[in-house]
Order: structure tokens, then sequence, then C-alpha cells
């Protein structure tokens, strides 16, 4: 408690040196943003005046999204900041007029790219997470080598290394990381991924996924693309589509992307008649502005891949009938279409010269991170959050 205090009140007078404190909380899970606004009093009207593109978005706010808020001497409201994905955030302050205004402006965040050796004590995701405290990390390493190393030959001795890049802000992680190779020892016998065109590959090019995804509506035009923030020259604005749009008459029918089980059916905001289906590895696919679900579509049903599952409407905020697709990985938004099935699964020819000096040069940075020597410092957690 008494840390918590301290850490408060030294952010505090560290960036406003006045009566106003910042304080973190986490967004309460199934709350909307429309209640979120009504019960801490500011107008609705700031979420109506949003275009529908903006209203939509306000339906990707995360349940436990680390969210921050500054109050006045007076303990009320003048800044909110909401995150909606890695990269843009939702925030509402007070004009000079003392009138809430709503923006969205891009996180600032810092980015580092890092070596990690760590040595099998426990298992790698104890391991990994005690050498850099950064859960995050160790989840996604147990993902990666999850189909092609079999976690219970390990053996005491056995070594990890790791190249990736992790963001950062305000002293923690921030976001997934990417790692962009790693190796294994299973045994004393190496495994070696890389990361190479949004995919993982064995050392001789071979693709290592768990999950290949097929299109939800085969021969579909994409409408809209994935963009993760981009900025309006004209409007002056940031702007973000956390999904792929696909152009359909009401009523074509939709497939599962990949295998799964049914994680939420029903309304979502702007989104409209939404399913969410949960997959392996952390993956999670959803469809939104249904026009209704197909039969036996219920929370936790299981199903098959290229199983209809749905219709194509214009429920929600979409101006037309059209299917909006998401895809999330542990629950970070990311382009579909950069994982959908393709029927290559190894690298062909003409990239192959690439991949190879790729392999090259990664095999160099593992190689110096192993043993540990050039470990990143490892994140403290600090306990000040608080509930709102
Ligand atoms: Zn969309």
């Amino acid at each position: 408690m008494a840390r918590k205090i301290l850490f408060l009140f030294l952010f505090c007078c560290s960036v406003f040196g006045s009566g106003f404190t910042m304080e973190q909380f986490k967004w309460p899970a199934g709350v909307s943003f429309l209640k979120f606004l009504s019960d801490n009093e500011i107008p609705s009207s700031l979420y109506y005046d949003l275009s529908p593109e903006d209203q939509e978005l306000t339906t990707e706010i995360a349940a436990e999204a680390s969210c921050e808020v500054l109050k006045d001497e007076d303990g009320k409201i003048d800044q909110i900041l909401i995150p909606i994905s890695d990269e843009l955030q939702i925030q509402i302050f007070k004009d000079a007029k003392n009138k809430y205004k709503i923006d969205f402006t891009p996180i600032a965040y810092n980015e580092s790219t890092y070596t990690l050796g760590v040595t099998i004590e426990n298992s790698p995701y104890i391991d990994i997470n005690a050498a850099t405290g950064n859960g995050f990390l160790a989840n996604a390493f147990m993902l990666m080598f999850n189909k092609s190393v079999n976690f219970k030959n390990l053996r005491k001795g056995d070594q990890i290394a790791l190249y990736y890049t992790q963001r950062d802000r305000l002293g923690q992680p921030f976001g997934q990381p990417q790692i962009i190779s790693g190796m294994i020892e299973e045994n004393g016998k190496s495994n070696y991924l890389y990361y190479f065109d949004s995919k993982y590959y064995d050392e001789r090019g071979k693709m290592n996924e768990k999950f290949l995804f097929k299109l939800p509506i085969p021969g579909a035009r994409v409408t809209s693309k994935f963009t993760p923030k981009r900025f309006h020259p004209v409007l002056k604005i940031y702007r973000a589509h956390l999904g792929t749009d696909y152009g359909a008459k009401k009523g074509t029918p939709i497939k599962a992307v990949g295998d799964g089980r049914v994680s939420f059916v029903g309304k979502k905001g702007g989104y409209g008649n939404t399913l969410e289906i949960q997959h392996v590895g952390g993956y999670k696919s959803l469809y939104a502005h249904l026009s209704k679900f197909a039969k036996g579509i219920k929370n936790g049903a299981r199903i098959k891949q290229g199983e209809i599952v749905a219709y194509v409407g214009n429920t929600g905020l979409a101006s037309g009938p059209h299917l909006h697709l998401g895809l999330y990985k542990n629950n970070k938004a990311m382009d579909f279409q950069k994982v959908v099935y393709t029927a290559k699964e190894n690298i062909e020819t003409k990239e192959k010269v690439l991949f190879q000096k790729f392999v090259k040069e990664q095999n160099q940075k593992l190689q110096k991170a192993i043993g540990g020597h050039n470990n990143p410092a490892k994140f403290v957690q600090f306990d000040n959050f608080i509930e709102l």
C-alpha cells in the first residue's frame, strides 16, 4: 500500500506539479463506451457526434484494457485515455470552455529490439518470465514453439535464445512482442524458427503455422482493408480499421475461417449482430453486421472450418450489407489477409536466397543471445491500478 501511494504521488508531482492526479484503471468487462460516458457524467453527444466509422471503432475497446484518467483537485475527470488498439486511443478532454471533447490520438510508446538468453531451470514460461518480467513474451514463446517442440522432453540446462521487438510504455511492456527468431534446445537438440513474411518457418523454409485460415466468403471482394493507424490528410484526424470488409449481398452465407468454439453471439455496439469464434493458438475471429446467425450457433458451440455460421447483413453501423471480419491474436487485432491460407507451405525458389540470408543473420544474433549476457533490464510491476 505504501508503495502504491508513493508511486502515485511521484507520478503526480513529476508530471503535473499541481493538484491534478493521474490514475490508471482497467476497462470494466461488458461495459459499452456509451454506458461508460453516462456512468462518468460525460455527455453522450460525444459518441453520437462521431462518424459511423469512429462509433464502430469504440466497439474495439477490450475488457481489461489499461486506461488512464486525469482528475482535477476536486476529483472531477479532466482527461481520459482509452486504448482501442496498440496504435490508437480515444482521448476525452476538457477544452478551454470546460466542455468535454473527444479525439482519436496515436499512443506514444517506445519500441526496441532485444536478444534474450535463458537457461531452463523450471519451464520455458516460468524461466522467460523470471528473466524479463514480461508474461506476454513468455506466452508468445510458448505459442510459437508449441507445434515443433515437445516441452515434456526439456532438461535442466537446455538453452533458449530469442531475438524480438517489444514496445514499452510507462515502464511496462505494452502490447504483444514480436519474436523475430528463436531457438530452444530439446534435451540438447536445437530447434529454430524464423518469422519471415508474417509467418514462422523452420531453417529449411518449411512453414510452421499451427493454424491456417480460409476465406469466410470465397470470391468476395475486399472493400476495406485492415489499417492499424492512418492519418486522414483532409479531415486531419487519425483513423483505423481493425478488420477486413468483404462486400456481399444481404443473406450471403458466411463460413467459419477455422475450427473453434463460439465465444460470443449477440449484439455488439457498432458491429450490430456479431459472432466470435475462439481458435487454437490464441486466435479469435469476429464476424460483424450479420443479418442472422446459422442454426445451432450458440455460446460454446463447436465449429468446423468452412461451416456456415451466419449470413451477411447491415446491422449496427453499416452503410450497406458487408461482412466485417476481425482477427485477433491474444486480443491484438491483426491483418486477416496476411494469415489466410494459400497453397504454398514452403519458401519458394525466388524467395529462397532472401530467406537464407535472413536465417544466417538471425543465427548470429541468436548465438550471441545464448548465455544471457545481453539480456534486457527486467520489467518491474507497480501495483498502482485502481478500480473505477
Ligand atoms: Zn469493417
